[in-house]
This record gives C-alpha cells, sequence and structure tokens, in this order.
C-alpha cells in the first residue's frame, strides 16, 4: 500500500513548524520516527494534508538533568536513551523499559516524542512517564504549556495534545537512588506490542513501604497509576500477603481491553501476575 497524496514540509525550528501547522488547521500530522505514522499512511489509516517532518529541528534532541529533573528533547531517538549514561544513573526504570521497545531497527529511528505522542495503550515510554508523574511541555499558537502525564493520555492513541501542537520535550522526575525500580511485561514475542505491563518504582526501608509508584500499560486504553494497589503496599508493606492483596486490588479494578490478541479476563489476570513480578523485583533491584 501506498499513502494518500499530501504536502511535505521540513521546518528548521519549532516556531515555523507551528505556522505550517496552523495553515493546516488540524489537517497536518508531524512526522518524527516515522516508525508509527508511516506504516498508518501506507495503510491508508492516516491520510494527512500534509507532513511537517520535524527531523531537522536540532533544539528537539537532548537529555540534561535540572534539579532533579530528566529532560529529554521530543526528538531524541530511543536508542539514544538505551545508550545513554545519564538515564542509566538517573532513570534505571526508562533505561530497562527502552530495550523492550520495538527493536533495534525500530528504536534507531522512533523518537520519545512520538511514543508519547502516538499513545499506544501498550507503549513502555508512556507507562514510564505516568509511573514517575512526569509532564510534558507543548508549544502551539498560544505558547507553551506543560501537561501532566495523568492529564496527557486519553484514550487509546488519543492524547490532550492540540493538533497545532508541538510536543518539545518529556520530562521525568529522577529515581531516587535508593528506590528499586522494575518493568514487567507479558508479550507474544519480544518486541511485540504487551498484552499487559507493570512499571514501579518502590521506595522502601526493609518491608516497609514508604512510596510506591505503580503504572499500568496494555491492559486498559491508556496507562495509569494502580493507586489503590500502591496504597495497601504503603499501608501493609510489602510482605507476600500485601503484594498479593494489591495485586487483587488491580485485577479487580481493571477495565481491560478485549480484541484478536488477548480477552479482558487474560489481560485483567496478567495484570496480577506482571504487578506481583514488579513489585517483588523491584525490591530484590535494590536489596
Ligand atoms: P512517528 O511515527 O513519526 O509519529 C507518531 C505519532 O506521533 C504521529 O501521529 C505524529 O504526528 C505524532 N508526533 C510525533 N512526534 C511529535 C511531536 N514532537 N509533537 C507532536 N506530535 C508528534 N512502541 C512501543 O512502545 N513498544 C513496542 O513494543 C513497539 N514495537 C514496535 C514494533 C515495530 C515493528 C514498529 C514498527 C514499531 C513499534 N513500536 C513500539 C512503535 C515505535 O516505538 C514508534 O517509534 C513510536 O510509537 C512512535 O515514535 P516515532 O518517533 O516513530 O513517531
Amino acid at each position: 500500500m501506498k499513502p494518500a497524496r499530501f504536502d511535505y514540509h521540513r521546518p528548521a525550528s519549532v516556531d515555523e513548524a507551528i505556522a505550517v501547522l496552523a495553515r493546516y488547521d488540524g489537517e497536518a500530522r508531524i512526522l518524527a520516527g516515522g516508525q508509527s505514522l508511516v506504516p498508518m499512511m501506507n495503510f491508508r489509516i492516516a491520510t494527512p494534508a500534509a507532513i511537517v517532518d520535524i527531523n531537522r529541528i536540532p533544539a528537539l534532541a537532548h537529555i540534561t538533568v535540572e534539579g532533579g529533573i530528566v529532560r529529554v528533547g521530543a526528538m531524541t531517538r530511543q536508542r539514544e536513551i538505551e545508550h545513554s549514561p545519564v538515564i542509566k544513573e538517573r532513570l534505571p526504570l526508562l533505561a530497562e523499559a527502552i530495550k523492550l521497545v520495538g527493536h533495534l531497527p525500530t528504536r534507531s529511528r522512533g523518537t520519545v516524542g512520538g511514543s508519547i505522542a502516538h499513545a499506544d495503550p501498550a507503549a513502555e515510554i508512556p507507562m514510564v512517564l505516568v509511573a514517575l508523574g512526569g509532564e510534558v511541555v507543548a508549544k502551539g499558537p498560544k505558547g507553551e504549556r506543560h501537561i501532566a502525564a495523568r492529564d496527557l493520555f486519553q484514550d487509546a492513541l488519543t492524547t490532550s495534545l492540540a493538533g497545532d501542537e508541538v510536543l518539545t520535550e518529556v520530562r521525568f522526575p529522577a529515581i531516587p537512588p535508593k528506590a528499586g525500580y522494575s518493568v514487567e511485561e507479558f508479550a507474544r514475542r519480544h518486541g511485540d506490542f504487551a498484552l499487559a505491563a507493570v512499571a514501579a518504582v518502590i521506595d522502601f526501608e526493609g518491608d516497609k513501604c514508604t512510596k510506591a509508584q505503580l503504572a499500568l500499560g496494555g491492559v486498559e486504553p491508556a496507562p495509569r497509576r494502580l493507586s489503590a494497589a500502591e496504597a495497601i503496599l504503603q499501608e501493609k508493606g510489602l510482605g507476600e500477603e500485601a503484594i498479593a492483596a494489591a495485586a487483587a486490588k488491580a485485577r479487580e479494578g481493571v477495565e481491560p481491553l478485549s480484541d484478536h490478541h488477548a480477552s479482558g479476563d487474560y489481560r485483567r489476570h496478567l495484570t496480577g501476575v506482571m504487578l506481583e513480578r514488579a513489585v517483588k523485583r523491584a525490591l530484590r533491584s535494590r536489596a
């Protein structure tokens, strides 16, 4: 299949990209790594009137740390994340998750901003951003705004970004040095989208859980925090019983997708299994 006809623009700055987007009144799409948009165009699932290629805007690719926040430019390639010493040290959860994103060739082109904006229900980078309580920076004709991850992901492939906005930066709170972390997912094959995934960051002293951050991916239309399960760990600690109770609470509270990949019941079951595995491995990660 080939894409429908479209105009092509390659702006040299974010402001120029915003001006082009404004001319198409929501009918233009930004091209980042193209690993999701191009297949959608080839299958005519997406038929934008224009493509705004932001691959030549240098200001959009960076990894910096400022006041405990790791700031990642939207055009930062997933592969750069995989090899970044800053990410390895300050965001080991993302360093672990990125290896589960697609395959080496897709990570070499795919970007952090593209994964966030594409908002696939099973995408690992959005799930990590939700787990850490991060945010994105978006710029449009009305200026810049910050959107918290919990307000960004609305539904499958749907975010609260406006059609004339460019996502410019993704901001992840750094993981506390002593916190445990892990990402557990179940996919049919390595590199496939997950049928269920849980990202866990656990602050703990012995069996006492001082803070649990648990995010679910692949089960519902959008990634979200498992707050009721977090509360159980923070109240009852990190023994076998408490972890099992948190897993049961998570299973009970999900409204799982059902499709040709897996039934809702199977995803519900996997939610509990991934949570238990993720919490237990997070505890071992810093033991
Ligand atoms: P693009 O495809 O260029 O764009 C995606 C969407 O985001 C488009 O709608 C585009 O308009 C919009 N967009 C992009 N950048 C911006 C921006 N800065 N501002 C506003 N809107 C923007 N992903 C996973 O998470 N897990 C997987 O296991 C996985 N497996 C894959 C396997 C294969 C074979 C392939 C081809 C892809 C897979 N992916 C997976 C998806 C991959 O990670 C994509 O790179 C990612 O979803 C989109 O990033 P991109 O830079 O390629 O964006």
